[in-house]
């Protein structure tokens, strides 16, 4: 990525620049991490004033004795220098050291390397398509502490590791200083391999709450340009996800996830992180209810006294569902002080209430969070509308209406890198949007795979999620009868409801021809079936954003969906008519949520696969050509905090 970045600025800037370039860059030497990557260590942010300006950051790496010999401001000097024909030129300076990466001399001894990247042209003179340059840069750059429970590839059980695992490095990527702080969770499995580049800072935190002192440890791994920061504790290392094992959601998530917030609040203070700590202005990025305590912290804790005052924090909703509900009486083990109960305060309706003495007192980490936090963001837009509704809202409609001029949505992009049909390696064949020869091939595998019949006619539809009510299972099951009576194969890829992995069981015992399914995480088969299969139903209750229909459209396989949240927002429903009879649409969507809609939608895909086939390519074609970058979403996502730094804090 990094590489490719500078090739193309080399490639694309004008002899204007190249002047300056040739000055700042005399000492250009190629310079190998330990991902064989280019990364900052010195890094320059020059801005002009004058509007017509550019950007440039220099890259340096320096030893020890670079260090002790006033490189940084001879950095400054140098670039000052190669800028001198402006008058209004500002270097910002953001400092990080990393002793992995130096370059040896050709004499063997160590020192400056330096490189440029993202020199931007605002001007006239600039080669570049300004909308590819906006795509690719940023102006103002943040501090961006991103908190979650999970981010792939470290650990994830759905979206949310997905997004944590790649929003940030396409951020960190466009100028941002990023880091991602979640726990380290050991589970005693292969997976724990994940943390293996993670090296402990040594920097241990004592954290007062729930009736003693914690101690927690700061492991860090930086990686694609992003600071991977793991919080390390024994309530992370147990059996089971990060959530819970085979006996449902383990007791102290409150606990586990207070901790994390706690930490998370504390590492931008603590932790040098390439010599440097993030320091007090930054935002932070609080993901779902695991992370919500982080913008109550800043204002009941921080803000007193002073401290974090030009942060901003943004509540990131992945799922209202999940609110972070625990009885009253545990307020006071969150490390917050007493008067602070009514932000966490949730008084569950009569008819919600148990018995007659149940009072329904509650706190709700989410509604703490929704109602300290600086800005509300969620997955997509249509989702943004629906937590402000009755249906959608759980119960949080209200509030999260009243600061509807905060709230935001954004649709998840996806990591176009791991998710490509023609280098993807979990699968067999590769394809392309202009040889599709390679979809087959793996249809054929995937069936073979799963010792189906191997049948190219024979439409395949696949599910992937988690078996959960959200999902629609309940749907699917009740439509499978009719459905197997057709000609199709399906497959089910999922675990969690029991009941429903014991009937994936039973359905494809009796239907072994016809119908697979598959109870786990698997993440390569999750691979093999987007590559296999022709249709992927997603009949979800809601859903935020969705992850599975963009990487379904990008597969070529065509998406049948419940018009709802993000699935709305991103399936385009097939319309045979549209331009000109050539037709419209990546997929379809089915609403009222019922069966015989959802059947109905799916007969309808199934017909257009059997004997419309120019139609069916047309739409295979049309979604793998859409754009499903997280720049695209990056930019959205940096306008909003531009919001957020705008407002002063909204708590002071
Ligand atoms: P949610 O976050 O609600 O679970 P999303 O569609 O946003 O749903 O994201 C789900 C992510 O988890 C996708 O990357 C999907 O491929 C993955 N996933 C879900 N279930 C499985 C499974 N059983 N095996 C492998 N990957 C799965």
């Amino acid at each position: 990525m990094e590489a490719q970045q500078i090739s193309r600025i080399f490639t694309s800037k004008s002899l204007f620049y190249s002047s300056h370039l040739a000055k700042i860059s005399r000492n250009l030497g190629s310079v190998k991490g330990k991902n064989s990557s280019l990364f900052p260590v010195f890094r320059a942010r020059i801005s002009s004033n004058n509007g017509g300006g550019r950007f440039g950051s220099v890259r340096r790496s320096v030893n020890e004795k670079s260090k002790g010999s006033g490189g940084f401001n001879n950095i400054q000097d140098e670039i000052l220098r190669s800028f001198e024909d402006k008058n209004d030129v500002e270097v910002i300076f953001e400092k990080q050291i990393d002793q992995s990466m130096e370059k040896e001399s050709q004499s063997g001894s160590k020192e400056f390397v330096e490189s440029i990247t993202n020199i931007m042209n605002e001007g006239t003179e600039g080669a570049m398509d300004p909308e590819e340059e906006e795509k690719h840069h940023t102006k103002v750059t943040h501090s961006i502490v991103f908190v979650t429970a999970e981010a792939a590839p470290y650990s994830k059980t759905g979206g949310l590791g997905d997004v944590c695992g790649s929003l940030p490095i396409t951020l960190a990527s466009r100028g941002h200083r990023v880091m991602v702080i979640s726990p380290r969770y050991l589970n005693g499995t292969p997976a724990d391999r994940n943390f293996d580049g993670a090296v402990d800072t040594e920097c241990k935190l004592k954290i007062s709450c729930f009736g003693s002192t914690q101690e927690v440890q700061f492991y860090h791994e930086y990686k694609a340009g992003v600071d991977w920061v793991f919080v390390d504790h024994p309530a992370y290392h147990r059996p089971g996800n990060p959530y819970g094992d085979v006996h449902g959601a383990y007791g102290d998530n409150q606990f586990r996830f207070a901790l994390l917030c706690h930490a998370a609040c504390e590492a931008p203070l603590v932790l040098p992180l390439g010599g440097f700590t993030y320091g007090e202005k930054c935002l932070f990025l609080a993901n779902d209810w695991h992370a919500g305590l982080v913008p109550v912290l800043l204002g009941a804790k921080y803000r007193s006294h002073g401290v974090y005052k030009d942060a901003r924090s943004i509540i990131v909703i992945h799922n209202l569902a999940h609110q972070g509900v625990e009885p009253a009486i545990t307020f006071k083990n969150l490390g917050l002080p007493a008067d602070w109960y009514g932000a966490l305060e949730w008084v569950f309706p009569t008819w919600a209430r148990t018995h007659a003495l149940d009072t329904g007192e509650a706190v709700n980490i989410l509604k703490g969070a929704i109602v300290t936090a600086d800005r509300i963001m969620t997955v997509s837009q249509g989702y943004a509308w629906e937590i402000t509704t009755v249906e959608g809202g759980y119960g949080l409609h209200e509030l999260i209406s009243s600061r509807r001029s905060v709230l935001n949505g954004i649709a998840n992009g996806i990591d176009v890198n791991e998710w490509d049909p023609s280098t993807d390696e979990n699968i067999d064949f590769h394809y392309s949007m202009d040889d599709l020869s390679g979809k087959a091939e793996c249809k054929a595998a995937l069936q073979k795979e799963l010792s189906l019949p191997i049948k190219p006619e024979c439409p395949m539809i696949g599910f992937i999620g988690r078996l959960d009510y959200q999902k629609g299972i309940d749907l699917i099951r009740a439509a499978m009868p009719e459905l197997l009576q057709d000609d199709v194969q399906f497959v089910m890829l999922g675990s969690g409801d029991k009941q429903t992995e014991d009937w994936m069981r039973k359905t494809e015992t009796a239907n072994r021809d016809k119908f697979i399914g598959w109870v786990g995480f698997n993440v390569p088969i999750s691979h093999r079936i987007t590559a296999g299969c022709d249709i992927l139903l997603m009949p979800s209750r809601f859903e935020p954003c969705g992850l599975n229909q963009l990487y379904a459209m990008r597969y070529g396989t065509i998406p049948v969906v419940h018009c709802t949240g993000g699935l709305r927002d991103t399936v385009e429903s097939f319309n045979p008519y549209a331009q000109e009879g050539s037709g419209q649409g990546t997929g379809w969507t089915f609403s009222p949520l019922t069966k015989e809609y959802m059947l109905e939608a799916l007969r309808t895909a199934i017909g257009t696969y059997k004997e419309h086939e120019s139609s069916w390519k047309g739409i295979m074609k049309r979604g793998m050509a859409q754009d499903y970058t997280w720049d695209n979403a990056a930019v959205q996502y940096e306008e909003v905090f531009d919001w957020a730094f705008a407002d002063p804090p909204y708590i002071r």
